[in-house]
Parts: C-alpha cells; sequence; structure tokens
C-alpha cells in the first residue's frame, strides 16, 4: 500500500523525485558529481533570490538537526552569548545544542501553547552582552509560525546577529532574508523542498561565514570547512549522494511550480480544506489558523478519542498523520501538508477523516 506521509517530514515524493534519486550511480570525486553540487548550490539562494554576492548556501550530510547544530556551534563565538526563544519541542533543542557546545545562552521560555512574549526578550538584549539569538521560524510542535521579522527588527536595535531554525518554513514561508540582523538559517532537504532525507543546508551571509569560530567545535558540521571545500568544487566527506540528486530535481520542480509563493499558497488550500472538514465533524483546531503556518495545523483530540485510535483508523484509509509531543501527547494530534499531495488524495483524506470521526 502506498502511504501517504501527513508527517512534517519526510514527505510524499513525486515520481520525478523518487526517481531522481536512483537514476545513476555518481561518484562524487567526478565533475558530474560537482556540477550537480554547483546546482544546487545555486538552486537553493535563487529559492528567495539570494545575493549571491552577500549570501552562501552550505550543504551538509545528515538531518535538519545537524544543519541547525552545525549553524550554532561554527557562528558564535568562544566569547560570543546566545539568547534562545523556545515555545516547543525545536526552540528547546537549540538551547540543548547550545549546551552540548558549551555556547554561553541563555533562554527566554514559554509554555508551548504561548506566542512569544517580545517585551521579556527586549528586556534580555536590552541588558546587553548577546552577540546572537536564536530561534524557531515555524514552531513544528504546536504549527505555530513565530513572528521572525518583528524578531529580527529586535535583534538590530540591540546588535545581535539572528540565527533561525527555518527547518520546517524554508520552500513555504516568508523568511525576512531582507533584515540586516539575520545571519543565517539552517532548513532541510526532506520538509517543504520536497527532497529525500540526507542532505541539511546552511544559508549564511558572507561576512558571518568569513568569521565563522576558529577552532572549529567539530569537525563534521564545520560549516567553513564544507563551505570552503563547496567553493572550490570540492566536498570534506562523502556527501549524501542520492538526496542531492533527489534535491535537485526537487528544487527544480520548485521553480517549475510557480517558487516559494505558490507552495505557499497551495499548502494554504489544503491545509484550509482539511480544517474545513474537520470543523465539520466536531474536531477543534488547537491554534487559531491566523497563528498557525500554511505548513502544518494542529487539532484537539476529540473527548473520549485516543491518539492510537484515530492514527490507525486513517492509516488503514492510506493516510500518515503525526502525534503531539511530550505533555501534548495527549491532547493533539497533527497534520502536516507538505509534499507531493493532490487534490485527489485530500479529497480522499476528507473522506477517511468522517469515517474515523463521524
Ligand atoms: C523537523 C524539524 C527539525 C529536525 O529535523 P531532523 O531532520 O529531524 O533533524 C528541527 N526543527 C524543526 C522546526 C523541525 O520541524
Amino acid at each position: 500500500m502506498r502511504y501517504i506521509l501527513l508527517n512534517p517530514g519526510p514527505v510524499s515524493l513525486s515520481e520525478g523525485v523518487r526517481r531522481a534519486a536512483v537514476a545513476t550511480d555518481l561518484c562524487h570525486r567526478e565533475p558530474e558529481f560537482f556540477d550537480l553540487q554547483d546546482r544546487v548550490l545555486d538552486a537553493l539562494l535563487q529559492v528567495y533570490g539570494l545575493d549571491p554576492g552577500l549570501w552562501r548556501a552550505v550543504l551538509l550530510a545528515g538531518s535538519g538537526t545537524s544543519a541547525l547544530e552545525a549553524m550554532l556551534a561554527s557562528l558564535v563565538p568562544e566569547d560570543g552569548r546566545l539568547l534562545v526563544l523556545e515555545n516547543g519541542v525545536y526552540g528547546e533543542r537549540i538551547s540543548l545544542v547550545a549546551g552540548i557546545h558549551r555556547i554561553p545562552s541563555e533562554s527566554v521560555g514559554h509554555e508551548w501553547t504561548r506566542p512569544w512574549d517580545l517585551e521579556r526578550v527586549a528586556d534580555k538584549l536590552a541588558r546587553g552582552g548577546f552577540s546572537h539569538v536564536a530561534a524557531v521560524h515555524h514552531e513544528t510542535t504546536t504549527g505555530r509560525l513565530n513572528p521572525v521579522t518583528e524578531l529580527a527588527g529586535l535583534c538590530r536595535s540591540y546588535a545581535a546577529d539572528l540565527l533561525l531554525d527555518t527547518v520546517s518554513s524554508f520552500g513555504a514561508e516568508a523568511i525576512p532574508f531582507d533584515a540586516p540582523a539575520l545571519a543565517a538559517c539552517a532548513l532541510t532537504a526532506n520538509k517543504c523542498l520536497h527532497g529525500i532525507p540526507g542532505t541539511s543546508m546552511v544559508l549564511v551571509r558572507d561576512h558571518a561565514l568569513r568569521s565563522a569560530v576558529r577552532p572549529a567545535r567539530s569537525l563534521t558540521l564545520d560549516l567553513g570547512l564544507w563551505a570552503d571545500h563547496q567553493q572550490r568544487r570540492s566536498t570534506p566527506f562523502t556527501p549524501a549522494v542520492n538526496s542531492l540528486q533527489a534535491l535537485d530535481q526537487a528544487l527544480k520542480e520548485l521553480g517549475a511550480a510557480g517558487g516559494w509563493r505558490a507552495r505557499h499558497a497551495r499548502y494554504h488550500r489544503l491545509a484550509d480544506r482539511a480544517a474545513a472538514a474537520l470543523a465539520e465533524l466536531g474536531v477543534r483546531p488547537f491554534l487559531p489558523a491566523q497563528e498557525s503556518s500554511c505548513v502544518l495545523r494542529s487539532y484537539e483530540l476529540p473527548a473520549g478519542r485516543e491518539y492510537a485510535g484515530v492514527h490507525d483508523g486513517l492509516k488503514r484509509h492510506g493516510f500518515v498523520i503525526y502525534a503531539g509531543q511530550a505533555a501534548l501527547a495527549e491532547r493533539i494530534f497533527r497534520i502536516s501538508t507538505m509534499g507531493d499531495i493532490s487534490d485527489y488524495d485530500l479529497a480522499r483524506l476528507t473522506a477517511a477523516l468522517a469515517d474515523v470521526f463521524g
């Protein structure tokens, strides 16, 4: 049975991407591979129309968390200080990574249900001493889209560089690349870009990359090392070759479909349709739609319904949904409409939801 994945990555693939992943055997020390690497590096900057004179794309082997870890470990210097905003699993993960690399950090914590309190953030920044701020754009824990443009403005006022986890938003949501404080963002191939797992990336301002931490805190997560090799048609280690082949095709398909704005509109339509179908069945959204991303919405489990029953019921219809995390596991379920999902798939989902919740 072919399952439609409604979890937030890995995603249901297009036929073209699935085929591209295994189309040819490629040695990563041959010119054909470096042509592929160059194409992907260029295409990544083109997604948001970034100036190659100001921005660099750096590819890594690893999951989205690898890119996040590489960004933090490579860009916050020994004498720097990091302020982390947390309102979900992934914001808290940033603090975990900072701790592991002994990056001096403080956090502004929030309940997972809450939006950022930017007054508290401003108070912290006003007390001074923070070289960097790190935060999650789309907090996949709840589907909340955090106000990163406002945060970038605050960072500028207090001369702090902003590092963003855009793992579940890059390719489908607006990202404030024009904001001078935004220094870098971390992302992955297998979420809104519709590729397969294995490759993750950091987009970073050239000046931030040039002042990358030396000596590096990690060998395999050293952004400077990967970037230096990639700039001269080389690679320090074996890259995720097949994932890059798939990503090359996925980026072509994103461009042909109208780019990130078209993908944003498409995801929105699909998410609204799923939400409307659930509303008719009495299933309520966990967050207001206007606070949610277009990528993922979370819903309250109706009284007396357990997640396992809902999950298994939908899986019998060919759909894989996603549980809430930690304390939210008993309260919510999540539906992501990222991936190659057709109108027909969505019509079938509506029928499946009616069967399971009706
Ligand atoms: C999925 C996700 C990650 C982690 O990605 P992995 O590929 O599982 O390492 C990090 N941050 C956010 C916001 C995510 O949605």
